[in-house]
C-alpha cells in the first residue's frame, strides 16, 4: 500500500484508484445511493488534511485514462480478466431478482465478515475482493444489465470501458464511512513543537561569546504514563468518533461533484485511540518541566541572533520527535561603544589644541583601554581606524571587525583673559601682523 503524504496527514492508497468504466454520462444519472456518489464520472475525490488539500490525480484523470491506468498495474488488470465466469449473484448470495437494498445489505454483511483487517484466514482478502467486485457490478444498473445479458464479457467489452474494478477498500470505506479501522495508527506520532528562550547578554558577552547555564521550561515526557497519556494499568481503546482511523471523512457537494474531505479527528487528535487519561499529564503524555542546559554562545552574536539547540524543544507525542530550542539573543547596549555589524563605533573628543598639535588619547575598546595616536592637524569628523579591535565575525572567529574612532574637536566656549590674549596674538600672527603694529594702531 503506497502512502501519499498529504499535508500533515498520510493518505493510504490501497492499490489503484477507481477506474471509471463508463464513457457516457448515464452513470451520473443512475446513482444508487448518495454514499456511492463517488463514482460519478465528473467527480473528484478530494483528500484533505486540516492544512492542505489534495486532489487525487488518478481520479481526476480517470475518465480519460482508464485504459492506461490498467497498463500501469498489469498485475491487477490480468487478475480480473482471467476470472472469466464469476457468478456475482452467488458471490453475494442473492437471487437474480434481488433489489438494490438486498444487494447492498448482502454486500455489507459479507464485506464485514471478510474484511482482511477482521478476518485473518487465508483467502479472506481474495473473497473480500470478489464480494466487492460483485457488489460493484450488481449495484450499478448499467453494469448489471450488461452482466445479465452478456456475463463478464459484457463488462469487458468496448462499450463498458476497461473492465477494471474499484479498489475494494475504497468501496468498503465509502459504504462504511471509513469505519473499518484500517490504518488506525497512521498519524499517531506527533512531533514536538519548538520552544523559544530569550537570552539577555551584556555587550562583551555578545562580542566574545560565553558559555551559560540556562534554565528552560518545556514539555517533557510524563513519567507517570511514560508518555502514553493513558492512566497506568488501563488499555487504550479505539476512538469512537473516528473508529480508530484518526481521521473523519465528510462529503461536500460542489458544482464539480462531491468532494470527500478527510480531516484529523478532533476527539483523539489523530491518534485513533481514546483512553483513561493519565492524571499527571491529563492525557497529553507530556508535562512541563524545567531543565538546566549548558549553552555555548559563539562570539559575534547580536540582538536578534537565533541559536538553535537541537532536540531541546517540546517532546513529541506518541513517539514523535522532539522540537528544537531556539535561543533568541538580546544584547544590552554599551553606553559608549556602539556596534555596527562587526565594527564598533566610538566618538572621541579632543581639544582644539590637541587637534592642532597632535596627541595620544586613551580609548575604551572591548579589549580594555588602548592608546590611540591622534595625528597633528586632525580634522573634525575624521575617522581613525583601530584595526581588529571590533567584533569577531560569527562562526569565523579568526576574522574581526575594527573599531572606528570619530574625532570630535572641542572648541572652548569661554576663554580666560590670558588665553584670549594668546589667541589674539596667534590670530594676528596668522594674518601677517606683528603684535606691536596692532598696539600702535589701537
Ligand atoms: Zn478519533
Ligand atoms: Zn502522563
Amino acid at each position: 500500500m503506497a502512502m501519499i503524504p498529504c499535508g500533515s496527514a498520510i493518505v493510504p492508497q490501497c492499490g489503484i484508484r477507481p477506474q471509471l468504466l463508463f464513457r457516457s454520462s448515464s452513470v451520473t444519472n443512475k446513482m444508487i445511493t448518495p454514499s456511492l456518489s463517488y463514482r460519478n464520472s465528473t467527480q473528484m475525490r478530494c483528500l484533505a488534511s486540516t492544512s492542505s488539500t489534495f486532489f487525487s490525480q488518478e481520479s481526476v484523470h480517470a475518465p480519460f485514462a482508464a485504459g492506461s491506468s490498467r497498463t500501469q498495474h498489469p498485475r491487477r488488470g490480468t487478475r480480473f480478466v482471467v476470472r472469466a465466469n464469476t457468478d456475482y449473484y452467488s458471490v453475494l448470495g442473492v437471487s437474480k431478482s434481488a433489489n438494490k437494498a438486498d444487494i447492498k445489505s448482502a454486500y455489507r454483511k459479507l464485506a464485514r465478515t471478510y474484511h482482511p483487517d477482521v478476518n485473518k484466514e487465508p483467502g479472506a482478502e481474495k473473497k473480500f475482493k470478489e464480494i466487492s467486485n460483485a457488489y460493484e457490478v450488481l449495484s450499478d444498473d448499467e453494469k448489471r444489465s450488461l452482466y445479465d445479458r452478456y456475463g463478464e464479457a459484457g463488462l469487458n467489452g468496448a462499450g463498458a470501458g476497461a473492465g477494471g474494478f474499484s479498489n475494494p477498500f475504497d468501496l468498503f470505506e465509502s459504504l462504511f464511512n471509513m469505519d473499518s479501522g484500517r490504518g488506525g495508527s497512521r498519524s499517531r506520532a506527533v512531533d514536538g513543537s519548538d520552544e523559544v528562550y530569550s537570552l539577555l547578554l551584556n555587550f562583551k558577552e555578545a562580542v566574545f561569546g560565553i558559555e551559560k547555564e540556562i534554565e528552560i521550561s518545556r514539555l517533557d515526557s510524563c513519567n507517570t504514563c511514560n508518555g502514553s497519556g493513558a492512566k497506568p494499568g488501563t488499555q487504550p481503546t479505539k476512538c469512537n468518533t473516528c473508529g480508530g482511523q484518526g481521521q473523519v471523512v465528510s462529503s461536500v457537494r460542489t458544482p464539480i461533484g462531491v468532494l470527500q474531505q478527510v480531516t484529523t479527528c478532533s476527539t483523539c487528535g489523530g491518534s485513533g485511540e481514546s483512553s483513561d487519561p493519565c492524571t499527571t499529564c491529563s492525557g497529553d503524555g507530556r508535562v512541563r518541566k524545567s531543565k538546566r542546559i549548558s549553552l555555548k554562545v559563539p562570539p559575534g552574536v547580536d540582538s536578534g541572533s537565533r541559536l538553535r539547540v537541537r532536540s531541546e524543544g517540546n517532546a513529541g507525542r506518541k513517539g514523535g520527535a522532539p522540537g528544537d530550542l531556539f535561543v533568541i539573543v538580546e544584547v544590552i547596549p554599551d553606553p559608549v561603544l556602539k556596534r555596527e555589524g562587526t565594527n564598533i563605533l566610538y566618538n572621541c573628543k579632543v581639544s582644539y589644541l590637541d587637534a592642532i598639535l597632535g596627541t595620544t588619547v586613551k580609548v575604551p575598546t572591548v579589549d580594555g583601554m588602548v592608546d590611540l595616536k591622534v595625528p597633528a592637524g586632525v580634522q573634525p569628523g575624521t575617522t581613525l581606524v583601530m584595526a581588529k579591535k571590533g567584533v569577531p565575525v560569527l562562526n569565523k572567529n579568526n576574522l574581526r571587525g575594527d573599531q572606528l574612532v570619530r574625532i570630535q574637536v572641542e572648541i572652548p566656549k569661554r576663554l580666560s583673559s590670558e588665553e584670549r590674549k594668546l589667541i589674539e596674538e596667534l590670530s594676528d600672527l596668522s594674518k601677517g601682523k606683528t603684535p606691536n603694529a596692532k598696539v600702535v594702531t589701537g
